[in-house]
């Protein structure tokens, strides 16, 4: 049974309804929690009510019989709570119940009672202060959000358009939201779109591509003049790239299992709350971009790049060249100096402890989520209830364990028994447009082995595993997650008038200050992180949080054999590399990496900008983001 308690007087609604297609009637009703309905016997409940939560419901529909002589009004109800476990708790799973008001001989009297209960819905969807049925009838219903969604045809492999079409449109169509969506028609167009949008016209923007596209809105929004008030605009996304660091990390924060990605993401943008994100500002020689994501130089920024060439296989592509470029080791000489960030770093001693045992709890509790969550009655309990028993295609309201790609085909049939009659609370805008190793690596510098100017580090396959001692991390180096941090500074989104003026970064032709740290040599990777996730399979820092107000730099230095690097990627997944001894770790307020070889790839946010000295420093709570 799920799990719901309130008391009488929290109930806001109470009526009795049958429940579409059968003819028992239901004992419904809404609280602010949940509708409830259970099927009276003698005109007696049995108590043991089934629930729909309203964390789990999307939106609510009015309709009208198309059978000729059928005066009902029927209310439906979209909901996608978490599967039993059973059916794989890690996926949300498609519900809708549609309550049927005949308690009077004309469609327009039982529309009243229907329309009734959709306002109250929708009011507790969008957030009204409703605790009784006369709330409902005095309060003003709010407008619907609405989202302007950028679609990248060129990310991922080429699907993003697709993937909109029949896996979040569906949603969308179910939903409590307006939307308009454009496609990109040129790299940087999304740019521009974020520069000259009239954000007071949107309560969120949307994108579905990979972190590309989130780059070219943010830097869009910051090169406005009002860009305070337009980094105000939450970004959501829906993963159409190769790259879906973002969305890992929203997902990841809010405990939910990476997986069914396009889904969870679009239940999660459409029940979004808004939340504050750190930015980075970084400064080339050439250019000033506020990254959300982050900064790298080595083995990783060149396996992102370099795989271009395998666009089409997705992020099949990251694992095919990172293959290649451990085959193909190099070295990057140069200079990394950081400001460290002493309180974090203090605070981290305390918290290393829980940090671990939250990490742990979190991949428990994702695990046991339909444990936890099984907050809908069960499928069957569904099922039993709207399956046909009076010769109705039971097609048009059973339950479904995917959403996609079949919501559509559903959508479809309910039309053929239905006709809608409430979405003018909907703009027109809610419409899709057309056009629209184990050999070791022989590293030892003494050798000459490597070649110290970035040049390709030769395979030695009859050399000695484990020849390291200088690639281990420095005495001040920690190698544990941290959590829970609250940035010492705080910051409101787009806040960065003063930005420059309170910069802790020195001009990038000058040395960089007295009480910053420097360490010079010969690395395999430097990578400046500031999400959880640098992309769905690799979770660079347990536990961060979107407003960490810190930077966290991993590096691995050379000499590093392949059998270490590669087993460092393979912990990736978890964030287990963290605990490798290869893997020195800063938490810092500003960086600066200076390439002292040839070269060709530094990344911002997995885009390649002009190589040379790079610096950045931490913007906490510079930008929003929805989910
Ligand atoms: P992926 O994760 O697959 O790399 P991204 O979101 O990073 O996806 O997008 C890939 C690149 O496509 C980005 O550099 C972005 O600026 C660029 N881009 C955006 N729109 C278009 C377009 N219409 N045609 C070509 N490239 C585009
Ligand atoms: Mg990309």
């Amino acid at each position: 049974m799920a799990e719901f308690e309130a008391s009488e007087a929290e109930k806001i609604l109470e009526d009795n309804f049958t429940i579409y297609p059968k003819k028992q009637p239901h004992n419904v009703r809404l609280y602010r929690g949940a509708i409830t309905f259970d099927r009276l016997r003698n005109g007696e409940t049995s108590y043991t009510p089934s629930v729909l939560k309203m964390e789990d419901i999307i939106g609510c529909q009015c309709m009208s019989g198309r059978q000729v002589g059928d005066h009902s009004a029927y209310f439906c109800i979209y909901a996608y709570p978490w599967g039993k476990k059973v059916f794989g708790g890690d996926r949300r799973q498609r519900r809708v119940v549609v309550f049927r008001v005949s308690q009077f001989d004309t469609f327009e009297a039982n529309l009243v009672i229907a329309e009734r209960w959709r306002k109250g819905i929708l009011m507790l969807l969008r957030g009204v202060d409703v605790s009784c049925e006369e709330d409902i009838d005095i309060k003003e219903l709010p407008q619907a959000k609405k989202i302007l969604f950028l679609i990248n045809p060129y990310s991922g492999q080429g699907k993003a358009d697709k993937i909109f079409k029949e896996r979040v449109v569906p949603l969308l169509g179910e939903s409590d939201l307006n939307y308009h969506p454009i496609c990109t028609e040129y790299q940087g167009h999304a740019h521009e779109i974020a520069k000259g949008l009239e954000v007071n016209e949107w309560d969120a923007l949307a994108i579905v591509s990979g972190d590309g596209l989130v780059y070219e809105v943010i830097n869009g929004l910051m090169s406005r003049e009002d860009r305070e008030t337009a980094m105000k605009i939450p970004i959501g996304i829906i993963p159409g790239g190769s790259g879906n660091a973002l969305i890992s990390a929203m997902l990841y924060a809010k405990g939910e299992p990476l997986t069914n990605l396009v889904q969870h993401a679009t239940f999660s943008l459409i029940k979004g709350q808004t939340h504050g994100m750190d930015l980075v500002r970084v400064q080339s020689t050439k250019q000033i971009i506020h990254s959300f994501l982050s900064t790298c130089w080595g083995i990783i920024s060149d396996v992102d790049i370099e795989s271009e060439k395998y666009r089409k296989l997705g992020d099949t592509r990251f694992t095919i060249q990172t293959f290649a470029r451990i085959a193909k080791l190099r070295v990057y000489h140069g200079r990394l100096s950081f400001l460290r960030d002493e309180d974090y770093h203090a605070a981290k001693i305390h918290v290393n402890q829980q940090a671990q045992s939250q990490h742990i709890n979190r991949t428990q509790s994702v695990a046991d989520r339909s444990g936890m969550t099984h907050a809908c009655t069960s499928t069957e309990d569904l099922d039993e209830m709207v399956f046909d028993e009076n010769g109705v295609e039971p097609h048009m309201v059973r339950s479904q364990s995917e959403i996609a790609p079949s919501a559509m085909d559903r959508s479809m049939s309910y039309s053929e028994h239905f006709l809608k009659v409430t979405s003018q609370d909907k703009s027109p805008t809610s419409e899709v447009s057309d056009s629209e190793a184990d050999e070791s690596l022989a590293t030892n510098d003494s050798t000459g082995e490597v070649t110290a100017n970035g040049g390709v580090i030769q395979t030695d396959s009859n050399s000695e595993e484990e020849p390291l001692t200088n690639g281990k991390p420095d005495e001040h180096v920690t190698t544990e997650p941290v959590a829970n941090h609250e940035p010492a500074a705080k910051q409101e989104a787009g806040d960065t008038n003063t930005e420059e003026k309170q910069s802790l970064l020195p001009p990038l032709d000058e040395p960089v200050p007295s009480d910053w740290k420097t360490v010079e040599g010969d690395f395999v990777n430097i990578t400046a992180v500031y999400l959880s996730h640098l992309s769905t399979d690799v979770c660079a820092w347990p536990n961060r949080n979107f407003k960490e107000g810190v930077i966290c730099i991993q590096y691995l230095k050379a000499p590093l054999s392949r059998k270490n690097l590669l087993s460092i990627f393979l912990d990736l997944e978890k964030g287990e590399h963290l605990k490798s001894p290869y893997v020195s770790v800063e938490y810092v307020k500003a960086f600066r990496i200076e390439p002292m070889c040839e070269g060709e790839i530094i990344t911002v946010d997995g885009e390649k900008v002009d190589y040379g000295p790079i610096q950045g420093e931490i913007l906490p709570n510079a930008a929003r983001v929805m989910y």
